[in-house]
């Protein structure tokens, strides 16, 4: 099987990118943002707060998450409920970053990932793929923007999607988000030493899936 990892902050336009690169290669997508967000989703609903841990702990054992393919989309599965449309949410976003620091909630989803990528040619995107999750994939690539594009692109997601939202405290939510996520002990967010650095500031969507498909065509030979 053929592994494509792809790390970097948030709002880079990994999970954009990586899906239709996906598309023309064909292999299969796989967001572990949402799994994180699914198993956030959880701790919410469920009033256990982000700081503590031993809740959080104990939670994990009743946590199911999986995945599925429906018309080629990923459906986040939490037990046997499609929670898709509720885990974009800023709360939900904050809320994630908060709790993938803890080793039960990332043990949890290793090994989900790693079966995936064992099974199938699957491009992974996420935070810790090249650096953890899949240390010997075959193409790895830091995906990155500057912070006041990466914020422009999330405040027009959310526009779109009717949120209410405002630009100034997406881009401090998505600062936030990027110093827990590269600061915290367990696998935190950094280039993998073999990973090539994308910077997609000044690319169109069309641009950066070819820039990808051309470094995994590189390293593929
Ligand atoms: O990629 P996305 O923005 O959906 O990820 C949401 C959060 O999930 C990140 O801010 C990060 O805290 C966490 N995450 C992680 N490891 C991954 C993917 C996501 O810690 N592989």
């Amino acid at each position: 099987m053929y592994n494509i990892a792809i790390d970097g902050p948030a709002g880079a336009g990994k999970s954009t990118i990586a899906r239709m690169a996906a598309e023309k290669l064909g292999f299969i997508y796989v967001d572990t943002g949402a799994m994180y967000r699914a198993m956030a989703l959880y701790f919410i609903r469920n009033g256990i707060s982000s700081s503590d841990e031993e809740a959080i702990e104990a939670a994990c054992k009743d946590i199911n998450i999986s995945i599925e393919y429906q018309d080629g989309e990923q459906v986040v599965l939490l037990g046997s409920e499609n929670v898709n449309a509720f885990i974009r949410t800023e709360e939900v976003s904050m809320m994630t970053s908060d709790i993938s620091k803890y080793a039960a909630v990332r043990e949890k989803l290793l090994d989900v990932q790693r079966n995936l990528a064992r099974t199938k040619d699957v491009i992974m995107d996420g935070r810790d793929i090249g650096t953890c999750v899949l240390p010997d994939a075959g193409t790895k690539i830091y995906l990155t923007a500057s912070a006041s594009e990466r914020a422009r692109r999330r405040y027009k997601e959310l526009e779109a999607k009717g949120v209410p939202c405002d630009l100034e405290k997406t881009k401090q939510d998505i600062i936030l988000r990027d110093e827990q996520d590269m600061n915290r002990e367990i696998s935190p967010l950094r280039q993998a030493e073999d990973a090539v650095l994308l910077d997609s500031s000044d690319l169109s969507i069309e641009e950066a899936v070819s820039a990808v498909i051309d470094i995994y065509n590189k390293k593929r030979g």
